[in-house]
């Protein structure tokens, strides 16, 4: 029920229509009897500085940002939290008396997933495919949260000059160690799984309608003690999931990501603790 004391809280960016933020947000503001509400605003980035001015006017709670206006709300925050700072984006901002706090918590989500699932990889070794939006705050995070060391494969295209940044930025401010790698360098990637607890795919590899494609040339490189997952959440199970499984590892794909760094945006707006299991068995 809307009051007249319903706080706004909602997502920028374009597209929002598809997106599952309001129908898991809305129902665990029902859930919880809390009086707020979640809307999509479908805004560019030329429009952000006047929408962002416009919803601190009108005091809202706070927001989440997606593709194309993370990157702006990074210039726009007033304040940034530790991980939003190094990720250089912003996903989730909270208003306090209209001090906006850009926040990241796309890493948070991914943490958050691979603990649930029951995974260890605090001091150990992971493998991270991709150096886009997901890739870096994944490996941002994990850095932050005290992974030991992280191996990094991209390929040598449009974001290639990203991750030697994201590369060295990590080993100045953090103490784990990031190396680089090729994603065409087979010989580089069975040696760098070998001693890995986990493979992350944060490439847009084998995402629908590209299903057929996997981002590893080579499935032999998967040894069974080897945790695999994916950011991708459509298909359900990826093709790397399912050469994974052939190998006897264990998967998890990014609906995990999902549920989680909503959570933990809803958990920032509310300080209420998101109601998980009944969202999960919802939506999800
Ligand atoms: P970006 O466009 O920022 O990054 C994509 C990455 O994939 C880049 O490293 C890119 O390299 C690489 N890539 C793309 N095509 C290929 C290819 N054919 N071969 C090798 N590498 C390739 O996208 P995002 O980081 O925002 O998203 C990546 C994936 O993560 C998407 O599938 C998205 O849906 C998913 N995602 C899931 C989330 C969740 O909550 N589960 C949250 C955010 C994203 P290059 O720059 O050279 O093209």
């Amino acid at each position: 029920m809307i009051t007249g004391k319903t706080r706004l809280t909602g997502l920028l960016g374009s597209p929002v229509k598809h997106s599952i933020s309001p129908l898991m947000h809305n129902e665990a503001f029902r859930q919880l009897e809390l009086d707020y509400v979640y809307l999509c605003f479908e805004t560019g980035e030329e429009q952000m500085e006047e929408t962002v001015r416009a919803l601190k006017t009108l005091n809202v709670r706070g927001f989440n940002c997606t593709m194309p206006v993370k990157l702006r709300m990074y210039e726009l925050a007033d304040r940034l939290s530790p991980a939003a700072e190094l990720i250089g984006a912003v996903n989730t901002v909270v208003n306090d008396q209209g001090i906006l706090t850009g926040h990241n918590t796309d890493g948070i989500g991914y943490m958050s997933a691979v603990k649930e699932k029951g995974y260890d990889i605090i001091g150990k070794k992971m493998t991270l495919l991709g150096a886009g939006g997901a890739a870096t705050a994944i490996a941002v995070q994990a850095a932050l949260d005290g992974v030991a060391e992280i191996a990094l494969f991209n390929r040598r295209g449009r974001s290639w000059e990203r991750a030697q940044k994201l590369t060295d930025l990590l080993n100045q401010k953090t103490s784990c160690h990031v190396t680089l790698h090729d994603l065409e360098d087979q010989g580089a990637m069975r040696l760098e799984l070998a001693d890995s607890t986990l493979l992350t795919n944060a490439t847009s590899v084998g995402m629908s309608p590209r299903e057929e494609s996997s981002p590893i040339a080579d499935p032999t490189v998967l040894h069974e003690r080897l945790v695999v997952s994916d950011v991708i959440y459509n298909p359900r199970e990826t093709l790397l999931m399912k050469q994974a499984k052939a190998r006897n590892c264990s998967t998890f794909n990014g609906l995990y990501m999902l549920l989680y760094q909503g959570a933990a945006a809803f958990e920032l707006w509310t300080g209420k603790q998101f109601p998980l299991e009944e969202i999960r068995a919802k939506y999800f």
